[in-house]
């Protein structure tokens, strides 16, 4: 704060100060195009181009509004971001992008609890002590920021596999839990209050941090994704209260916009997985689940070798292929456009069946499946393409396992009950891909690959394409 003067009112300041406005109303709609653009697959590249360019037209902008003594600081912190920033979006594979979207959250989170901290301290609290609306939105800020900060770091460390990734919990939790924000939130209310009582704004700190971890360990890892997307909700809420404390529209706007796509974002996970946000902040899922392993022993399976596979996908005249989180793990995109290809080569009318969980984080799926090129019309919603399995020569599971389970059809007792999923056990034929009988995210097995039309075609997702694709193509069936 000490590195920034206001500039003395002259024409000059005049003429900076209408550049600035122009610059954050650009970056403002930049935003809000950006939001829009990037919720469909083929404007989201340009989405991404249009928030790039609104940032760097915010950061231009919040330079000159101020008249910058040293630019040392703000040069070396530009270096250390980039050094961070920059590896880990080249050199992080696809399935890591929930836990580094958590750092992120986590980074910009404690960013906004570290500038409140800062500014309540610059405050004359004796002489000219900071309004009470002020003082509130900073609570408020420094209270979210904090409990993004560690919360996100505890959401990063389970999806990481450094923390265990089951429910932690323990006797009268949530009320503890309950008892600590309420605490937090009584501190922020005494200091809005008596802004002078400084001694309670280091409790405060101290109990959001916290609340944030305390939050956290009682989720399950397979609940992680949405309680990201929660997450960056509360660092977008910090970030609009923290424009209300240094007086920056943008980044009320812009922490508005976040804090809002990423409720909305939670708000459609919940319900694509059939859950209530307080089952997910406070149900515990995910724990392993004693019965069905039993259960599964019991079972047969038929598996078959890719040549198998290629002489039924040959004889087909439709296939709709789902993808799931084992595509992403094999990086098996590529080789799903080989058959692909060779299946299209025969007149077989493919199609993609998409599951909105399907993978780790919403648009897994789209994303891979753009990176090969598979064109967007073959790609179909689940209420889409759920009416045309009945009607499907064979259903090619790709490492899809919890969002083609029936069980969430028809058996209450299971924890994914309720969640819509993908009909491919009503196709004629199943080809279910993966390496092993062991569960997927949720933990429970899977009936369909238990039915007497289903398949099982054992192994990496990538090696047994590449070797259905490569049978289909040297055969030239
Ligand atoms: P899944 O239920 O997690 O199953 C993935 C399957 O892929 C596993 O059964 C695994 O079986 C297989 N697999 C792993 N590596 C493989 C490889 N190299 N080759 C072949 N197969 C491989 O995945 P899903 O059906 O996509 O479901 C997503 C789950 O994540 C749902 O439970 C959903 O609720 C949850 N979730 C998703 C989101 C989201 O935004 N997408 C958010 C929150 C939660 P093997 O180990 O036997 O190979």
């Amino acid at each position: 704060m000490n590195l920034l003067l206001a500039l003395h009112s002259t024409p000059e300041r005049e003429t900076t100060s209408v550049f600035v406005t122009a610059t954050f109303v650009v970056a403002a709609v930049l935003f809000v195009l950006a939001l829009k653009w990037l919720s469909a697959p083929k404007t989201a590249r340009r989405g991404n181009i249009a928030g790039e360019i609104g940032m760097a037209a915010a950061i231009i902008g919040a330079l000159l509004q101020y008249h910058v003594v040293s630019y040392e600081w703000i040069v070396v912190g530009f270096v250390i971001g980039g050094l961070l920033g920059a590896p880990m979006a080249i050199w992080m594979p696809m399935t890591a992008v929930p836990q580094r979207t958590a750092l992120s959250h986590a980074f910009g989170a404690l960013a906004a609890a570290l500038v409140g901290s800062a500014h309540y301290y610059l405050f004359d609290l004796k002489h000219a002590p900071p309004p009470h609306i002020i003082m509130a939105f900073l609570c408020l800020e420094v209270l979210l920021g904090g409990l993004t900060f560690t919360g996100s770091l505890m959401a990063c460390g389970k999806l990481q596999e450094i923390l265990p990734t089951r429910p932690i919990v323990w006797k009268n939790q949530n009320v503890y839990n309950l008892a600590i924000l309420g605490l937090a939130v009584l501190c922020g209310i005494a200091l809005t209050a008596h802004p002078q009582a400084s001694w309670l704004f280091p409790i405060l700190l101290v109990l959001s941090v916290t609340f944030g971890v305390l939050l956290i360990v009682p989720i399950g890892g397979a609940d992680m994704p949405t309680v990201i997307a929660l997450l960056n909700s509360y660092a977008g809420l910090s970030a609009s209260m923290m424009g209300f404390v240094l007086g920056s529209k943008l980044l009320i706007i812009a922490g508005a916009l976040d804090g809002a796509s990423g409720f909305i974002l939670s708000v459609i996970m919940c319900r694509a997985m059939n859950r209530s946000f307080t089952n997910v902040l406070f149900g515990a899922f995910g724990q392993p689940q004693a019965s069905s392993a039993a259960a599964s022993e019991k079972k047969t399976v038929r598996s078959i070798a890719p040549d198998e596979a290629a002489q039924i996908l040959d004889a087909a005249r439709n296939v709709i292929v789902i993808p799931g989180y084992g595509m992403a793990v094999a990086q098996a995109q590529h080789k799903v456009r080989e058959l692909y290809d060779q299946l299209a080569l025969r007149g077989i009318d493919v199609k993609f069946a998409i599951h909105p969980v399907a993978g780790r984080m919403p648009g897994h799926m789209n994303v891979l499946l753009a990176e090969a090129e598979i064109p967007y019309d073959r790609l179909a919603e689940m209420d889409e393409i759920n009416g045309d399995f009945p009607q499907c020569d064979v259903a090619l599971v790709v490492g899809a396992n919890d969002v083609v389970n029936p069980a969430a059809r028809h058996d209450k007792s299971s924890p994914i009950y309720g969640m819509p999923i993908l009909n491919a056990d009503k196709a004629k034929t199943v080809i279910a891909i993966k390496r092993s009988m062991k569960p997927g995210f949720a933990g429970i097995d899977n009936e369909l690959y238990t039915l007497d039309h289903t398949l099982m075609l054992f192994g990496d997702a990538k090696v047994v394409l590449a070797g259905v694709a490569k049978e289909l193509s040297e055969n030239g069936r």
